[in-house]
């Protein structure tokens, strides 16, 4: 894994290719896990020593990847974990890779340092865009700090079908 500073980034847009839903096992809250269990069933995930995890099918990619004949998408929308929702930036309140001054942000009068991973197909890098630095890392943070749970800039937005119909992959 490979982080760059958020302010070296133009701007970020999902192209829907799936490559975190498959590269990556998402580890889930409490809270996360028992809404997903009470859904889906427990065999949706794992525990491993004291932490939950999404279990992955055996490809690899994780029980809730659906895809059609072109986009890959998430079959938990409404319920879609919140280590998911972040992808590809990470919110720290400490800078962890570097570049301290390219990767400040300051949200309401708190400091903190944003980098995003760059095995994301998504970033476009150079100077950020307007909507980029004031729309989309804004959301981005509010979604890491609890404060929203609504994702409008930050997803993909495409016309998914239920949870139950995309969420069956595991029992096929
Ligand atoms: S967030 Fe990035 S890696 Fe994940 S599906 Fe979208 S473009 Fe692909
Ligand atoms: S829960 Fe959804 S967004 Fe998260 S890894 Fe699985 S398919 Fe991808």
């Amino acid at each position: 894994m490979q982080f760059v500073p958020w302010q070296n980034v133009a701007d970020w847009h999902c192209k829907a290719c799936g490559y975190c839903c498959k590269l990556y096992s998402v580890v889930l809250s409490f809270p996360e896990w028992l809404n997903i269990t009470q859904t889906f069933g427990t065999e949706t995930t794992i525990a491993i020593i004291d932490r939950f995890f999404i279990k992955r099918v055996n490809d690899g990619d994780c029980a809730f990847l659906c895809s059609d004949s072109k986009n890959y998408y998430c079959g938990l929308q409404n319920m879609k974990p919140d280590a998911c929702k972040i992808w590809p930036f990470k919110i720290l309140s400490e800078s962890k890779y570097g570049e301290a001054n390219q990767a400040a942000y300051d949200y309401r009068g708190v400091r903190f340092y944003i980098y995003a991973d760059t095995m994301c197909s998504g970033l476009r890098y150079g100077t950020p865009t307007w909507e980029f630095r004031n729309l989309k890392i804004k959301e981005f943070t509010e979604l890491a700090l609890g404060l929203r749970q609504d994702q409008c800039k930050t997803t993909r937005t495409v016309n998914y079908g239920s949870q139950q119909q995309w969420g069956r992959r595991l029992f096929q």
